[in-house]
């Protein structure tokens, strides 16, 4: 009998505490998994008791929905989404409803959808952020594709997902296409870009200013309080304030090389494809490149040396404060890059994306979530075609309040060799973008030197000329 709102399939962490948090809400889920025991073991365990029915195969599963037929896929990102999408084809009907819940390249589901859209199915490839606690409690819901199946999942979506303020849902429909995943994708870059800053913040206090691990996580504490109130300051705190067995702090035991399991990266490839310059979540990738050369970097720290002798002799307390505002700068301009790629995809594909509805997905639910996103959404609030986040008047002033402490972060930190790759890209790119004029002339003028590339004239754009350089002068 027809009896379950919706289907999952695939049991794994995600799957199973996205089913548990649909029961709680009052949906009745049916769940299956490629490897069918896992269906059994999740009925008899963390299902026990519950509204969640079992399937013991794919047409087992379909039969028991309700039409029209809703099935998430929480599966393995690549070949798993794709096989499961052909099996379920043929036993579903026109109207019915596929969604990709999974960390799918937002490509893929460009293409999913226009193969799924011939066939009079609707597919939605959903960014679902926040990871296992997200999914089980309220996770930040980013879904795109086919608009016509968001009356049909909206509900079910908007009620499971984390919710900010006054109840407002951290879901709602992102735009066409892959635009769910897109977002998604954008969302784990600013992410490395987040969690790079965080380290620098804490390498200059460790190296420069000498503070413990109690005295950084107190700063941390702090922190919280104020404009950088986030997730990922709070968790930080934590870490620092930690202890092993032996009663040491763990952190310093732990091996110094991230991995990374390639969203950041891809973030960076569109930035470079589409030619934005998202420079911090580039250099936030790169860092945990280098950072994974860690015998490398032991064999080059016996031969290789920084400045000598350089001792900080300024006030502590003072220094500490322009660390802090040094962050807040870098983040301002990482979320600014950040939505520029936003925006450079939407014209590349024309989507029409909500930026301000973006903020607000973020804002809660995931691993970026803070307070400081819900001043974006009030910035696109204000002004729904915001050019950039820094021509914006309350992030302009934040960053201008902000200045002298950042450059003063940057310039110490260069004086003790702190490595700073996203402290450093991002006031880079702020002096850049506040720049009306670059050396780029010289640029097209060695250009047009070696490569006849030709030239425009400031005072005749659109006019392109070439100089025979060597001919005389
Ligand atoms: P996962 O380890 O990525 O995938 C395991 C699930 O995929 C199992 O149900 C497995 O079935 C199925 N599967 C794997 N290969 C398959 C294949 N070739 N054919 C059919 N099914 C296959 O699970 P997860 O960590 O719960 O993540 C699910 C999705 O959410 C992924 O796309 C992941 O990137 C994304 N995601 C994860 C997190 C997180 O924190 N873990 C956060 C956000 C998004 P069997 O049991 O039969 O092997």
């Amino acid at each position: 009998m027809a009896q379950a709102d919706i289907a999952l399939i695939g049991l794994a962490v995600m799957g199973q505490n996205l089913i548990m948090n649909m029961n709680d809400h009052g949906f009745v889920v049916c769940a299956y998994n490629r490897t069918v025991s896992k269906v059994h073991d999740f009925l008899k365990n963390e299902a026990k008791g519950s509204k969640v029915v079992g399937a013991e195969s794919l047409e087992d599963m379909v039969s028991k929905l309700k039409k029209p037929r809703r099935i998430i896929l929480l599966v393995k990102a690549g070949q798993a989404v794709d096989d499961f999408i052909d099996k379920l084809v043929p036993l579903l009907e026109a109207g019915d409803i596929i969604i990709d819940g999974g960390n799918s390249e937002y490509r893929d589901t460009t293409r999913r959808c226009k193969s799924l859209k011939e066939k009079g199915l609707l597919f939605v490839g959903s960014g679902v952020s926040g990871g296992e606690e997200g999914a089980r409690y309220g996770p930040s819901l980013m879904p795109g594709g086919h608009k016509e199946a968001w009356p049909h999942i909206k509900d079910i979506f908007q009620s499971i997902a984390a919710k900010v303020g006054t109840g407002e849902p951290c879901c709602d429909w992102v735009g066409d296409e892959g635009a769910g995943h897109f977002v998604k994708m954008v969302h784990n870059g600013i992410e490395y870009g987040d969690m790079q800053l965080i380290c620098e913040a804490y390498h200059l206090m460790k190296d420069v200013l000498g503070m413990d691990h109690d005295e950084m996580a107190q700063a941390f504490d702090a922190w919280n309080k104020t404009e950088l109130d986030s997730f990922l300051i709070e968790i930080t705190a934590n870490i620092l304030k930690y202890k092993d067995t032996d009663g040491k702090p763990l952190l310093p035991k732990i091996r110094d090389s991230a991995g990374q399991k390639g969203t950041g990266k891809w973030t960076a490839i569109s930035a470079l494809e589409y030619g934005t310059p998202v420079t911090l979540i580039g250099e936030a990738v790169f860092a945990r490149c280098l950072s994974s050369l860690k015998d490398e970097r032991v064999e080059a720290s016996r031969s290789l040396s920084g400045p000598q002798g350089v001792k900080f002799s300024g006030n502590k307390a003072a220094f500490l404060e322009d660390i802090r505002k040094a962050l807040y700068a870098s983040k301002i301009i990482s979320y600014a890059q950040g939505f520029m790629l936003l925006r450079q995809a939407a014209k590349e594909f024309g989507w029409s994306l909500n930026y301000g509805a973006i903020a607000l997905m973020w804002r809660g639910g995931c691993i970026i979530r803070s307070v400081f996103l819900g001043k974006i959404k009030e910035a696109f609030d204000r002004d729904a075609d915001l050019q950039n986040l820094l021509l914006d008047n309350f992030f302009s002033t934040a960053v201008q309040d902000c200045q002298e402490s950042w450059r003063r972060t940057v310039s110490v930190g260069v004086q003790h060799g702190i490595p700073m790759p996203c402290f450093t890209t991002a006031l880079s790119f702020y002096d850049g973008y506040r720049h009306g004029m670059l050396p780029a002339n010289l640029l097209q003028a060695q250009r047009d030197y070696f490569g006849a590339h030709t030239y425009e004239l400031l005072s005749n754009p659109g006019h392109f000329i070439h100089t025979n350089w060597t001919g005389h002068g």
